[in-house]
């Protein structure tokens, strides 16, 4: 079976990664002739609105899916006339423009931070009135990693951003949370459906730096109620492959952030701490494979490797470690490896957490930089 990607970046390349011990074949597409993906799949270069490269990318695959939730809805329309695209375009639609997304949250009982429409400066101050501050505005399209967010302190502060709302917004509450979580659910052209446990997301400036999995202390209640909200979600944009949704958790409820129609930073833990990945199950979904199980094989954490890293030696010579570089140039604030340790042990997990974080700090001369300044 030939699979087709779109996105050729480090997700793309753990999906096949995942899959040729399957029997399967991937190819890319991606804008960008070093995309890494492209290391170690066939890789196409071409932009994701001409129709020329979609029709070619297409030619010879069995099925398409995507690692890159900005993919043109037109794209994934086009190609849904050629072959069969999952997850399908609506999920896109739903997931690109964050006032659509917390509308089908609302729209289908899912319990979300409480959001304004602001399409314009002169619709800020209003909302900002009505909502009450802390509040987060944010673009609709395009934000990612905490970009496009502004938080306002106070009413005053809206002065401030109003300059920024040249772009249709939202503005949201902001919620005081005690934790965040992801819960992560595949399911696959068959209806097959499985869900991962809640996993325990870190974020420092608006950037997943770490991953618990497990998230400890989740009753079965609270389990069930994230799964709840995948499994409607899943049902509403007739879903099949891997979706994440990012969770607020306060008190015994969760509220529904955002969600990713493809597989997610926070299921990187899964390689080696769930009996089945991310990226295998996400490609069995796709494939019409039968899914693997998604318990856990013991408790692990997942750190991201931002900016630059230790030295390998270093990393590995840590208990439980294992090293994912994702083969792209180091660049501050850019995502490129993780490291998963996998221990029953919690305590050593934070252990280990804690020191490889402090070596990224002493490396990351960025980060130094910003402490220092
Ligand atoms: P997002 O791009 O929506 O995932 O937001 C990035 C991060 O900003 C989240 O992971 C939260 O840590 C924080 N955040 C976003 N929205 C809110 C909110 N309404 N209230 C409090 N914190 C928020």
């Amino acid at each position: 079976m030939r699979v087709g990607i779109l996105g050729g970046g480090q997700l793309g390349r753990m999906l096949a990664l995942a899959g040729y011990p399957l029997g399967l074949e991937f190819r890319l597409l991606d804008p960008v002739p070093d995309a890494c993906g492209g290391q170690v799949a066939e890789l196409m270069v071409g932009a994701m609105d001409d129709t020329y490269a979609l029709e070619r990318f297409c030619n010879g695959l069995d099925v398409v899916t995507l690692e890159w939730e900005n993919v043109p809805v037109e794209a994934a329309k086009f190609i849904a006339e050629r072959v069969p695209v999952y997850p399908p375009p609506q999920a896109l639609e739903a997931s690109q423009d964050r006032l659509v997304e917390k509308s089908m949250f609302a729209r289908l009982g899912i319990e979300t931070a409480p959001f304004l429409a602001v399409d314009g400066p002169a619709n800020l101050a209003p909302a900002v009135a009505q909502m009450g501050t802390p509040a987060v505005l944010k673009t609709r399209r395009l934000g990612y990693d905490g970009k496009g967010q502004w938080l306002l302190r106070e009413d005053k502060d809206a002065e401030g951003v109003a300059p920024f709302v040249v772009v249709p917004c939202i503005l949201e509450g902001f919620v005081r949370f005690e934790r965040e979580l992801s819960i992560l659910a595949v399911r696959s052209t068959t209806g097959e459906t499985r869900f991962y446990p809640l996993v325990e997301n870190h974020h420092r400036e608006g950037i997943l730096r770490v991953s618990y999995a497990p998230a400890p202390h989740v009753s079965k209640k609270l389990q069930s109620q994230a799964e709840d909200i995948a499994a409607r979600v899943l049902d509403e944009l007739g879903y099949v492959g891997l979706l994440a949704i990012e969770l607020f958790q306060v008190d015994d409820r969760l509220l529904a952030n955002e969600m990713a129609p493809r597989v997610h930073n926070s299921g990187h833990w899964s390689i080696e701490g769930a009996v089945t990945s991310q990226f295998e199950n996400h490609v069995r979904a796709v494939a019409g494979l039968p899914l693997g199980s998604t318990e856990i094989v013991a408790s692990s954490a997942m750190v991201n490797l931002i900016g630059d890293h230790p030295p390998l030696e270093t990393m590995l010579a840590l208990p439980g470690a294992h090293v994912h570089f994702y083969g792209k140039e180091p660049r501050a604030g850019r995502k490129i490896g993780h490291v998963t340790f996998v221990d029953d042990d919690e305590s050593k997990l934070r252990k280990s957490v804690e020191h490889l974080q402090g070596l990224i700090q002493n490396h990351d001369v960025s980060y130094t930089a910003r402490k220092t300044s």
